[in-house]
């Protein structure tokens, strides 16, 4: 007998979670389906979790070094490579437990299937040879890392993510394909670790979704850290010689180039996990990438499917945006609901040291969606506890609507700048202005003053102003 539920969920990630709590907040008979990755999907398990974490040793490693203190030097007696791998891993299985495993044990209404789902109807998906049916689902089966058509590529071998999070040897040289937040994030943690790293990027310049001025100076410091950093790259093909790999790449110079590496991380994008879900036979429609064309509301093209996180055309590919995408989704689809998100006032992170975060318009975008942009940039030199923790090589940019004073973005390279950034996203969202910064009291000394000194650039010379004002 087939089973049936209200919602069934496919997947069991960032999306899925929040999709099946809201479910079970709603009183739904709710099924969630996982297979491949375990519970929590890519975020705990493959993502965010464990990358942060190895970045973070990382950065101790490297300000033991390099904290420029008169007086204070501290030797690293040893690093144990493997050691700080197993505790990365073993962080991601207890927040596992914590904040997937027991969370669902929680929900009433919510039933785990473990399996890989395919639709067979529109109505009805199957999982291990068993059919359930469903009145409303949600797709939110994630992406995986894309594997560029690479003459030599497959036959060499590869890392992506999964594969660099758990490596029992430290790669010696380790190329990079892809200068995004994945390709900069691993690049700068394995090369304070001690690994010799390329960046092969295919653009003019790193991630380039940002304001420029931040992402030369990011480029700047990564390549003096030691990180050799290649953009207009053409990778023409990769191949197995003397026990290494040797990637061959052109950057529109007239000679070609080779480098040998012990280990290639891809980090060039993600494709939707669409392929197996029999989506062309219920009238799903998928885009050229692969990902589930979805409407502001998160339905597909059959009006009762809806889809969040990676596996959707959407703006951003984030945990937080999954999760929220998940929740609404869910919503809509149960309550006949139409909420969606605003993607202008979700923020950006790249979790490089510095760190590269933002939110809102970059001077571009405003010139091209507004017509009309001023905009200040702030030197971290300015502000004092910057100068206290010997970490002034940042920028802070702003930009807001020069005829209302309205905050439409702001950018900023600098120590935990996805800290920063926090505040960032509410001045956007609630549509602050600049007096209302300036009205506002930071406390002193904090590098969150950057964001009241940004503000003050549009009213005064700041290199004239005394701590404070
Ligand atoms: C290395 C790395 C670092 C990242 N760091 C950050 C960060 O710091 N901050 C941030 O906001 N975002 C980060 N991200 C992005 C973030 O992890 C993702 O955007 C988010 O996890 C996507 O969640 P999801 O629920 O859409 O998909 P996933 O978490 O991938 O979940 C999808 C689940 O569905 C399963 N599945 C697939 N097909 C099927 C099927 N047919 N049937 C059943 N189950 C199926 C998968 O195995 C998986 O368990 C990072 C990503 C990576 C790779």
């Amino acid at each position: 007998m087939t089973r049936h539920f209200d919602l069934a969920v496919i997947g069991g990630g960032a999306a899925a979670f929040a999709a099946a709590i809201r479910a079970n907040d709603l009183n739904a008979k709710t099924a969630i389906i996982n297979h491949g990755l375990p519970l929590g999907g890519t975020c705990v398990n493959v993502g965010c979790v464990p990358s942060k974490t190895l970045l973070w040793a990382g950065e101790v490693l490297h300000l033991a070094t390099h904290h420029g203190i008169p007086g204070i030097t501290l030797d690293v007696a040893s690093f144990d490579f493997a050691s700080v791998v197993r505790h990365e891993l073993s962080l991601v299985q207890k927040l596992r437990a914590e904040k997937y495993e027991r969370v669902l044990s929680a929900l009433s209404q919510v039933t785990l299937i473990d399996g890989r789902a395919r639709f067979v109807s529109p109505a009805d998906i199957e999982i291990n040879g068993d059919r359930f049916s469903a009145d409303k689902f949600v797709i939110a089966v994630g992406s995986t890392a894309a594997i560029p058509s690479i003459p030599g590529l497959r036959e060499t071998g590869f890392l992506t993510h999964i594969e660099a999070l758990e490596v029992a040897e430290q790669p010696r040289e380790l190329v990079v394909i892809g200068a995004g937040p994945l390709g900069l994030e691993f690049a700068q943690m394995y090369a304070r670790f001690g690994t010799r790293v390329t960046i092969l990027q295919r653009g003019h310049s790193i991630f380039p979704r940002t304001e420029p001025a931040l992402t030369a100076k990011l480029t700047e410091l990564l390549r003096h850290e030691g990180i050799a950093i290649e953009t207009n790259v053409t990778v023409r093909n990769v191949r197995a010689q003397d026990g290494h790999k040797v990637v061959s790449y052109s950057t529109g110079r007239p000679h070609g180039v080779e480098i040998r590496a012990d280990a290639i991380l891809l980090a060039a994008g993600k494709t939707p996990n669409t392929k197996a879900l029999g989506l062309e036979a219920i009238g799903v429609e998928v885009d050229d990438e692969q990902a589930i064309r979805v409407s502001p509301d998160l339905r597909t093209t059959h009006p009762h499917i809806y889809a969040a996180g990676d596996v959707a055309d959407l703006p951003k590919r984030l945990e937080m945006t999954a999760g929220k995408e998940g929740s609404l989704a869910a919503e809509n689809a149960l309550t006949g609901s139409t909420k969606s998100i605003d993607y202008d006032a979700v923020p950006y992170t790249v979790f490089t040291d510095p760190a590269l975060a933002g939110v809102g318009f970059t001077e571009n975008e405003q010139m091209k969606r507004l017509g009309v942009c001023a905009c200040r940039t702030v030197s971290f030199e300015d502000v004092p506890k910057a100068r206290i923790l010997n970490r002034t090589e940042g920028l802070i940019k702003m930009t807001i609507h020069p005829e209302t004073g309205q905050i439409m973005g702001v950018h900023i390279l600098a120590s935990h700048a996805g800290e920063l950034v926090a505040q960032a996203v509410m001045l956007v969202r609630n549509r602050n202005t600049i007096d209302d910064v300036l009205e506002s009291l930071p406390m002193f000394p904090t590098l969150s003053e950057s964001i009241k000194l940004v503000a003050l650039a549009f009213t005064r010379d700041i290199s004239k102003v005394s701590c404070c004002v």
